[in-house]
C-alpha cells in the first residue's frame, strides 16, 4: 500500500500538472461501484465536472484536490490504486476504474487491479481527514509530541505506527523500517517506551520517511508514480520483507512475526524486548538476544 513517501511523491508530481487545470468530465466504471464514497457515483461525476483545481494537498496517505467553489477531491489509493496523468486519453489501462479528463487535453486514469481505491467530494476536508494524526514530517512534530501519542497507549509500538489517528501516513514498510533503526521490538507496548526510546523513534521515523521520500517510495508490488515509474526505495530496506536474510547491522537472520494482524519484520538480536515488558510471553528470549547483542 501507498504510504506517506509514495503519496507524496505522487502529489509533488501531480501538482505542476493540475494545478490550474479544469476538469471537463469525470466517468467512473460500473465494475466499480465502491470507488466514490460520498456523495453518490452519479452526483460526484456531475459535481466534478467544471470544477477547476486550485491546489493538490496530501493528508497522510489521502490526496486531496482542492477545488473551486469550495469542495474538495479526495482520493485514498489503498492497496493497488494508481493515478496516472497521462497526454491523452486513458484507453488501454487494463484495470482502468475512473477517468478525468482536463482542460488542456490531459487524462487522469485511476487505475486499480483490487478496487479498495476510494474517492470523496466534501465541503469540509475534515470529513475525510479530520481524524487523522499528526504529520510526522511537519516541524512541529516533536519527539515530545511523539512521546505524548505513545504514553497513552498499551498496544504494541507497531500497532500504534500503523493507527492513522495516532499518526497519519506510516503504514507496513516504514513502520518496521523505523522500528529497526531505533532499535525498538515491535511487540513492545507503546507506553513502555523510555523517553530515549521515544526521542530515537522519533528521528528513525524521520529518517526513513525522508530518504523514501528521496528515492520516490518504494515499489513493492503495484506502487508506481503519476508517470506510471517505480520508486526505488525497496532495494534499500533493512528489513521489510528481508524475512530470513541476514541483518545489515549484526548478520543475525531478520525474522517475521505477526503484529498487529500484520506481517511485521524485524531483527530480534538489535531490536530485543525491554525489561518494560519482562511479563510478556517473548520477554526470556528478548533478554537472551539482548544479552547476546
Ligand atoms: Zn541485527
Amino acid at each position: 500500500m501507498p504510504e506517506l513517501p509514495e503519496v507524496e511523491t505522487i502529489r509533488r508530481d501531480l501538482l505542476p500538472l493540475v494545478r490550474g487545470r479544469t476538469v471537463l468530465e469525470a466517468w467512473v466504471s460500473p465494475d466499480a461501484p465502491r470507488l466514490v464514497q460520498s456523495p453518490s457515483c452519479e452526483e460526484f461525476c456531475r459535481a466534478l465536472a467544471g470544477r477547476r483545481i486550485e491546489d493538490l494537498q496530501r493528508r497522510g496517505k489521502l490526496l486531496l484536490f482542492v477545488l473551486d467553489g469550495g469542495r474538495t477531491w479526495a482520493v485514498h489509493l489503498r492497496m493497488t490504486g494508481q493515478l496516472l496523468h497521462r497526454r491523452g486519453p486513458c484507453h488501454g489501462e487494463r484495470y482502468l476504474r475512473a477517468a478525468f479528463r482536463l482542460d488542456d487535453g490531459s487524462w487522469l486514469c485511476f487505475v486499480d487491479v483490487r478496487k479498495f481505491g476510494a474517492m470523496w467530494l466534501v465541503g469540509d476536508m475534515g470529513a475525510v481527514a479530520g481524524e487523522l494524526g499528526p504529520e510526522p514530517l511537519d516541524p512541529g512534530f516533536s519527539p515530545g509530541a511523539l512521546q505524548r501519542i505513545l504514553e497513552r497507549r498499551s498496544a504494541p509500538v507497531k500497532a500504534v505506527l500503523l493507527d492513522q489517528k495516532a499518526i497519519a501516513g506510516i503504514g507496513n514498510i516504514y513502520a518496521d523500517e523505523a522500528l529497526f533503526v531505533a532499535r525498538i521490538n515491535p511487540k513492545q507496548p507503546a507506553n513502555s517506551l523510555s523517553l530515549t526510546q521515544a526521542r530515537r523513534l522519533h528521528g528513525a521515523i524521520r529518517q526513513v520517511l525522508t530518504e523514501a521520500l528521496a528515492d520516490r517510495g518504494s515499489s513493492f508490488r503495484d506502487y508506481v508514480d503519476a508517470a506510471g515509474r517505480e520508486g526505488t526505495h525497496q532495494f534499500k530496506v533493512s528489513v521489510f520483507r528481508r524475512t530470513g536474510q541476514p541483518c545489515y547491522r549484526c548478520g543475525s537472520p531478520v525474522q517475521r512475526v505477526k503484529v498487529a494482524g500484520r506481517s511485521t519484520h524485524f531483527c530480534p538480536n538489535c531490536q530485543p524486548l525491554g525489561k518494560a515488558s519482562a511479563s510478556g510471553p517473548l520477554a526470556g528470549r528478548g533478554h537472551a538476544r539482548q544479552a547476546r547483542g
